[in-house]
């Protein structure tokens, strides 16, 4: 079975639950509140291949010369 994560809406507490394929957000309640205003977030996918920070190579000459 896979874990979902939601958000609840009423105190945006994230909380994961396990549902089986197929079920509705409504069937899922807030464990905190009970509440059933809750949102599935949406997995992202990490580690992407060939992706980082580009390093900006900062070119700062410094200013010679005596004044
Ligand atoms: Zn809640």
């Amino acid at each position: 079975m896979p874990i979902y994560e939601y958000i609840c809406m009423k105190c945006n507490n994230i909380f994961s639950a396990l549902q089986r394929m197929g079920v509705s957000e409504k069937d899922t309640t807030c464990p905190e509140c009970g509440s059933n205003d809750v949102k599935k977030k949406v997995s992202s996918f990490c580690c992407s291949p060939g992706s980082g920070p580009s390093s900006s190579s900062s070119s700062s000459r410094f200013g010679g010369g005596g004044g």
